[in-house]
């Protein structure tokens, strides 16, 4: 069998504060024995449970990057029982370009798991997360935002698993994160997603989407932190009291949650992120791009709920998500 080529710069097992990297080997045109250098710090203090936290799963997601950037700095180890294990950029050749999958292989890291440890350069990082690092964890924290083509509210999120028992503790745990919606979601296609890669192996994960338009804002990267925070604490590896705000708490029942252009054309938003919809209104339109005197196509929920992401950039294709509806739950 072959055996994964990443190794850590630094020891994932010592006690204290450790900086470094994870070196994954990569021949290329401009450096024949180069390497793509992945950030890593790992924070250690006795016995107790580990937390995996990631950002840049997608590389033009920012909150993420910006929280654990800040928690790898400024945690010492007395902060913690256990150890924290914080690679900000995920799928760093990604991060470095500012876009969704990596330039490398134009390979999705969360559609890429369990992925190949003699795969493309994204492949065996998912291999060396699943193979490696998940085993080593009991929580982990995947942050996402909408990147460049989608945005959303604020939300922190589990699955409806088969599995009760880790769902019951994935949903606690996104309850502790406590950013201003907690959603129970459904995905698209969750083949291949790193979220399936840590359910299946019955670890406790929390996934966010915390706004998108590829940036962040003041706002977004304060909910993440403080729910990074909180959900540390939930799982006693942080010490600390939970910062408990109001939180929506939303479902998504069945797949008319999502609402897909059936044109391409221009954009128009009509309700905004957080609105509350009924059956029937008027969410989208999508107007022609090339001619003038033509109605523009309409979307409109299929169910009544709150709008908790939309297609971001004014022009949209043919088959883009344009809105996505959560359905409070009380
Ligand atoms: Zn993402």
């Amino acid at each position: 069998m072959t055996r994964n080529p990443i190794t850590p710069t630094i020891p994932l097992d010592r006690d204290g504060v450790h900086h470094g990297h994870l070196r994954l080997p990569y021949s290329r045109d401009d450096s024949a024995w180069g390497s793509v250098m992945i950030p890593l710090t790992v924070i250690k203090n006795g016995d107790g449970p580990t937390a995996l936290l990631t950002g840049a799963n997608h590389g033009d997601e920012y909150e993420g990057p910006i929280a654990l950037q800040e928690l790898a700095l400024t945690t010492r180890p007395e902060d913690v029982t256990g150890r924290l294990i914080i690679v900000p950029a995920f799928n760093y050749p990604a991060f470095r370009a500012g876009t969704r999958t990596s330039p490398i292989d134009r390979v999705n890291l969360n559609r890429a798991f369990p992925g190949r440890p003699d795969g493309t350069v994204t492949e065996k990082i998912a291999d060396y997360f699943q193979t490696t690092l998940l085993p080593l964890a009991d929580l982990a924290v995947d942050f996402h935002s909408g990147g460049g083509t989608l945005d959303f509210v604020p939300f922190a999120a589990a699955h409806i698993l088969d599995d009760k028992s880790t769902q019951d503790r994935c949903f606690k745990a996104t309850e502790a994160f406590n950013a201003p919606y907690s959603v129970e979601l459904l995905e698209i296609d969750n083949v291949g997603m790193y979220d399936t890669a840590v359910e299946a192996m019955g670890k406790t994960l929390v996934t966010t989407e915390l706004g998108g338009g590829r940036s962040s804002t003041a706002l977004s990267n304060a909910i993440a932190k403080r729910g990074l925070r909180n959900v540390l604490i939930h799982a006693a590896i942080l010490r600390g009291k939970i910062e408990t705000r109001p939180t929506v708490t939303l479902t998504m029942p069945d797949d008319d949650c999502y609402l897909f252009s059936a044109a391409e054309g221009l954009h128009e938003p009509m309700v905004d992120l957080g609105a509350e919809v009924r059956a029937g209104d008027l969410v989208a339109r999508v107007w022609p791009a090339d001619r003038t005197g033509i109605a523009p196509g309409e979307y409109r929920a299929q169910r009544d709920g709150v709008l908790i992401g939309r297609h971001f950039p004014g022009l949209i294709q043919m088959g883009d998500c344009i809105a996505v509806l959560g359905v409070p739950k009380d």
